[in-house]
């Protein structure tokens, strides 16, 4: 059990998008761009990304896109040494 969230008691979870109606995806030309919090290994990010093809146009990492302060575990390692 999760003791950041409780348990949900929907049987399935999804986001709101946020259309973005004008936007043209630059690799399947597509008008279908939609923008929506992820959670990506370093940590919440909002991106835009072609409902189509799934390219992605932009994205910018948030903290708050739930109302929580998440900090990803991968934010504590150790750079690893260069070549
Ligand atoms: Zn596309």
């Amino acid at each position: 059990m999760s003791t950041i969230f409780p348990r949900p008691e929907e049987t399935e979870l999804f986001t709101q998008r946020q259309y973005l109606p004008g936007k043209t995806c630059p690799k399947c030309k597509g008008q279908s761009i939609a923008e929506y919090p992820v959670l990506k290994v370093t940590g919440w990010t909002v991106i835009q990304k072609c409902q189509d093809c799934f390219h992605e146009l932009e994205s910018h990492p948030t903290r708050f896109p739930l109302g929580t302060n998440y900090i990803p575990w991968s934010s504590l390692l150790p750079e690893g040494e260069s070549d």
